[in-house]
């Protein structure tokens, strides 16, 4: 590809809105450009990285004998109403009528679509296991979209979905898919972590996070030195040890215990269909509630918590930093449960604030006075919470470290959550009805050229590693307007081509200081500079973009001392 040929508007500023490395720079570098909020258009430096991530992804899916389809994006509310998810999901599902009237809403995920395919289809215990995958354009109206590509409302995921006979397939083709996650990252040349995690609105049995380590995360993950553990801060609970915390309280077990105060039970308390509600928990004290969690959309935890338990004061929206001034408390005190009580403010009002402030990571954080008209023994209430650096690792008692992650990938055992409610049966071996057992894998591939970025950068530009770089190699002709120049330059293009190298020419007519800066600044691995001075010597230049390291090559060996 010869660069005067091709769209890059590279910019020397970046636009205002762009708080992170990665969103300035593959806006600075040509990549991408914004259409309107968490909605980008790739231009042609970014559709190549995005397809050489979609690329890898695809080949290890297919190693690990997933098939690749590809489903609509368009989806029927009717299907979202068997699972319950039309009313659960939130405002992040942009739901839309046709002419007719009829409900339909843009894929944030596939789960419903891909279950509606293949029951009725799928008879027989020996049409099982399926495993399908699809790299589609999916929608989500984030409440906040920032970041770029890392969040944004449209961008690329490859999804996948098995459908195994009995619970130790689904768990073969889980940890299928696990390997293959780890051999896609690795291949992609992250430094990334699997996690323990929480299964949020998709839901299910397990689950684990693949997290890039980087310090613009928006997760906290906790990592253990000493051994394997490592997990999201939302799913990393420790006991918080304290006298009065001890698992037998019954003051714990009235509130860890969901079992006592179902989800029907609280939606009836709180006066909401119970289909909204995720987690539920109700803080009990001697009998009667004075806090309520409700893990739904945030709307709905706001007002109708403000409404059941007459809060005397309009919640608040306040930063995690904020927050941990007010309370007094180390980031990550709050409990993984969504409100947790924290401490009383006065005689009868209590501070309470939900889980988003644990892991700082969702940027937002609802704080609510409630009152409280009780005389409660609070302390008993902070017993689950999430770990800290000064806890012990709870498998192996090392030391724990809290760092940030950007979540690239998510695999879900989901067991029968869909199948059931959407009735995906098949006959086993001994003719009787049975419910297939479910699992579903996500990666962020647009997020993915982001993270990417995230780790791979200096004050010049970006530093791609070589499996996402659009080219491997950029050989800059320093003077186009002289044919001999233009002409080894040329030449050098072709030869590394022939060897089956992705390279870009730069033969524009600019100067060389443009050059310089462009090619830094958009991060192709290697450059190879074609001058005037060299050419006299029989050399080039040739630059390693990483290292900064720059050696001379003469142009005859080439071939040996780059290969
Ligand atoms: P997050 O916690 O960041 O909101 P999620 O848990 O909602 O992500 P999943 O439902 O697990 O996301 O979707 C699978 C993958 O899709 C994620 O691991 C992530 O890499 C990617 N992804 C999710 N939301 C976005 C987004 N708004 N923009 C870009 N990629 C996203
Ligand atoms: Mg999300
Ligand atoms: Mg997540
Ligand atoms: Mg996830």
């Amino acid at each position: 590809m010869r660069f005067s040929k091709m769209y890059v508007p590279t910019l020397k500023e970046a636009p205002g809105d762009a708080e992170v490395i990665s969103h300035k720079l593959l806006v600075r570098a040509g990549m991408i450009r914004k259409l309107t909020s968490g909605i980008y258009t790739f231009l042609p430096l970014g559709l190549r990285s995005l397809n050489k991530v979609a690329a890898i992804v695809r080949e290890e899916m297919e190693r690990a004998g997933a098939q690749e389809i590809f489903m609509p994006s368009v989806q029927p509310g009717d299907l979202w109403k068997e699972t319950g998810r039309w009313e659960f999901y939130g405002k992040e599902l942009l739901r839309f009528q046709d002419r007719n009237g009829r409900d339909y809403c843009l894929g944030p995920t596939h789960e419903e679509v891909v279950t509606d395919l293949l029951r009725g289809e799928v008879k027989s215990y020996r049409q099982l296991p399926i495993n399908v995958f699809q790299i589609q354009t999916k929608f989500r109206d984030e409440i906040r979209p920032r970041f770029g590509l890392m969040r944004g409302r449209e961008f690329l995921m490859k999804d996948g979905y098995s459908f195994d006979a009995d619970d130790a397939g689904a768990d073969e083709s889980y940890k299928g898919m696990f390997e293959a996650y780890k051999r896609i990252f690795s291949r992609l040349g992250m430094r990334f972590r699997p996690v323990d995690a929480d299964s949020g609105s998709i839901g299910g049995s397990f689950s684990h996070e693949f997290m890039v380590l980087a310090d613009t995360g928006e997760d906290t993950i906790a990592v253990c030195h000493g051994c394997e553990y490592s997990a999201n801060l939302e799913k990393a609970v420790v006991r918080c040890g304290q006298p009065a915390c001890t698992a037998e309280c019954p003051a714990i077990e009235e509130v860890a215990t969901p079992g006592k105060h179902t989800v029907e039970e609280v939606a009836e308390f709180l006066g909401v269909p119970a289909e909204r509600l995720v987690k539920t928990l109700l803080y009990v004290v001697d009998g009667a509630p004075v806090a309520v969690l409700v893990r739904g959309d945030r709307e709905l935890n706001e007002v109708k918590l403000k409404n059941a338990l007459g809060a005397q004061e309009e919640p608040v929206m306040a930063s995690p930093e904020q927050v941990v001034a007010w309370t007094g408390a180390p980031v990550g005190f709050a409990g993984p449960v969504g409100l947790k009580v924290e401490r009383i403010l006065a005689d009868n009002e209590l501070l309470a604030a939900n889980d988003y402030v644990a892991g700082a990571n969702k940027a937002e954080t609802h704080i609510l006075h409630l009152d409280l008209a009780r005389d409660a023994k609070i302390e008993t209430f902070t017993d689950l919470r999430m770990i800290t650096e000064s806890d012990p690792c709870p498998v192996c008692g090392g030391r724990i470290e809290l760092t940030k992650g950007i979540e690239v990938g998510h695999v879900f055992k989901l067991g029968t959550k869909y199948s059931k409610s959407m009735n995906a049966t098949f006959l086993d071996e001994n003719g009787k009805e049975q419910t297939m057992i479910m699992g579903c894998y996500g990666i962020g591939v647009s997020r993915v050229v982001a993270a990417c970025i995230e780790q791979n950068h200096d004050e010049d530009g970006i530093a791609f590693p070589p499996p996402i770089a659009p080219f491997e190699a950029v050989v800059l002709c320093l003077d186009p307007r002289k044919e001999d120049i233009l002409g080894k330059a040329e030449e050098i293009y072709g030869m590394l081509r022939s060897w089956g190298m992705d390279v870009l020419l730069d033969d524009r007519d600019e100067r060389p200081g443009v050059k310089f800066k462009d090619a830094d600044l958009i991060g192709m691995p290697m450059q190879i500079v074609v001058g005037g001075k060299g050419l006299k010597n029989g050399i080039v230049e040739v630059k390693d973009r990483r290292s900064g390291e720059k050696s001379e090559l003469s142009i005859e060996n080439l071939e040996r001392e780059l290969l």
